[in-house]
């Protein structure tokens, strides 16, 4: 099929840009969505226990806010009914292919057109937003011996629901957002519980409290009650930016709370050391729980801070030579984040791989675009993740950005110049060199090389500024060869 923009993804960003182009009033654009469903993360996270750790009324899309949501933090299921909600509302299914896999996209020159290899068949366009997402590629770690396991092995994201865990030895190896979300919702269920933690993450009071009915309706009512509360939402949690990105030294205050947590919930002073971080808070993402450290505790739940040497047939074996016997083993062990999958079937100019350009070290101008690769635009993009609010405010951004340069390249061709590049990843290093995310521990933040690829080291409306209009200046714009003669005559 030919059409003017691909879509890929129907997740959060890939239904944002969808409805974004219907609102301009725009029809010639398809998504390409390789699960059954839309949702992306949301309908593929079905764990026990998942939700979002940032405040619903701030993980949603401006324009479309949700007044019904029930809790402060919402569940997936919940996420999962809004975004199925927007894509109906907006009459999505019509420009929305599901089951359909991208496998390589090409750019063609001559043609000037994105050539997508799908498991649909092929698909042209003049056009590609990459909206698959930053965690979309589960992540399972390189322990020896993992192949040999002969029970039963998924990944967080791969929930296996046919699984039954009663009286089962289960262990969930990782400790990260993921993991202290489903450990509590099946520790009542199991035989036995071994949670394996390489890195104590600092966790925080959660306080997911239910909105009740009245300020539901409220927010039916007037939704510019619901805009105020998410605005003051927005304030606090960028206040944070100044001790994440600008002085670290002051998240000893944010750390003072996080102690007096762990103070509150752990009366074992054994425990307590064990799932004390190592790091200053923020390096790796702050996590929100009140029931990760009383789950710990539980008479069922052993948590093990020695390293996995070796995974056997039956067993984990740790670095101190103890052999936990176990059947089942869930891994909260993350997602390809630094290193971009993307970069590996996508292919520019000259039938460079985006993984090439990179060079081992994801860059794109403001996230979003790359030279090379004409007419491609990432959402969540390098450097464009935060670990204290809301991605989606990011991605918001971005696509005001991306319409304005829909708009300056009408039929023809855009790219970002090579320099604009060179100078915003610069800036992105200059000021990652005095955030926390700099400031030592070893996070997924990081790629290979030991640069931080994937967080935005600075204030979010700072990001919004510099998105709010297309910068041609910053661009090579090439008409399409009607509009060219017409100029030339
Ligand atoms: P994660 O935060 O990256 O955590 C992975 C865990 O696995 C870490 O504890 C890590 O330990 C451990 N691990 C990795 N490789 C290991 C190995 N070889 N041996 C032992 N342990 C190993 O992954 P996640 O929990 O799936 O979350 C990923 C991201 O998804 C989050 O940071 C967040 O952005 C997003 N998420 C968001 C929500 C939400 O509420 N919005 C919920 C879930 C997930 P180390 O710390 O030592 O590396």
């Amino acid at each position: 099929m030919d059409t003017g923009i691909a879509i890929i993804g129907a997740g959060f960003s890939g239904l944002a840009a969808a409805i974004r182009l219907r609102q301009e009033g725009r029809d010639d654009f398809v998504v390409l969505e390789r699960h059954e469903e839309v949702g992306g993360t949301w309908w593929a996270n079905t764990y026990p226990g998942c939700a979002c750790d940032v405040p619903s009324h701030l993980y949603s899309l401006s324009f479309a806010p949700n007044p019904d949501w029930t809790r402060s933090f919402s569940s997936q299921p919940e996420i999962l009914a809004y975004l199925r909600r927007l894509a109906r509302e907006h009459d999505l299914a019509r420009s929305i292919r599901l089951a359909t896999s991208v496998e390589a996209a090409t750019w063609d020159d001559a043609a000037r057109r994105w050539v997508l290899q799908t498991s649909g068949g092929t698909v042209r366009a003049r056009f590609l937003i990459a909206a698959q997402g930053p965690l979309a590629e589960p992540r399972l770690p390189d322990i020896p011996g993992r192949e040999r396991f002969a029970g039963t092995a998924f990944h967080s994201a791969e929930w296996d629901h046919g699984h039954d865990l009663r009286a089962r030895r289960v262990a969930v190896i990782g400790t990260g957002a993921s993991a202290i979300q489903f450990v509590p919702a099946i520790q009542p269920d199991v035989g036995t519980l071994r949670v394996f933690q390489r890195t104590a993450p600092w966790v925080m009071p959660r306080a997911n409290r239910t909105i009740s009915a009245r300020e539901r309706a409220l927010y039916r009512r007037v939704p510019a009650a619901q805009k105020l509360v998410r605005a003051g939402i927005y304030a606090g949690r960028e206040a944070l930016v100044a001790g994440l990105a600008k002085h670290p030294a002051v998240l000893g205050v944010v750390e003072r709370a996080g102690r007096a947590h762990r103070r509150a919930q752990i009366a074992d002073p054994e425990l307590r050391r064990k799932v004390t971080p190592d790091f200053r808070i923020g390096c790796k993402r702050i996590l929100p729980s009140d029931d990760w450290y009383p789950a710990l505790q539980r008479p069922n739940v052993e948590l093990v801070t020695d390293r996995i040497a070796e995974i056997r047939e039956h067993a984990i074996v740790t670095a101190d030579g103890a052999e936990h016997a176990v059947d089942t083993i869930i891994y909260g062990t993350g997602f390809r984040v630094a290193d971009m999958p993307v970069g590996e079937w996508v292919e520019g100019r000259g039938g460079m791989r985006l993984a090439d350009a990179w060079a081992g070290s994801p860059k794109a101008y403001l996230g979003t675009a790359t030279p090379g690769f004409p007419n491609l635009f990432l959402l969540l993009g390098p450097n464009t993740g935060l670990g204290h609010s809301s991605i989606v405010y990011m991605m918001e951004s971005q696509l005001a950005y991306v319409l304005g340069a829909l708009r300056a390249a009408g039929e023809g061709v855009v790219e970002v110049r090579p320099e604009a590049q060179a100078a915003f990843t610069a800036e992105i290093d200059r000021r990652m060199a005095r955030t926390v995310w700099a400031s030592g521990c070893m996070s997924w933040y990081q790629d290979a090389t030991g640069r931080i690829p994937t967080i935005w080291p600075d204030w979010t409306w700072r990001f919004r500024r510099r998105t709010r209009a297309f910068e041609p200046e910053k661009f090579t714009l090439t008409p399409a060869p009607a509009a060219a003669e017409a100029v030339t005559a």
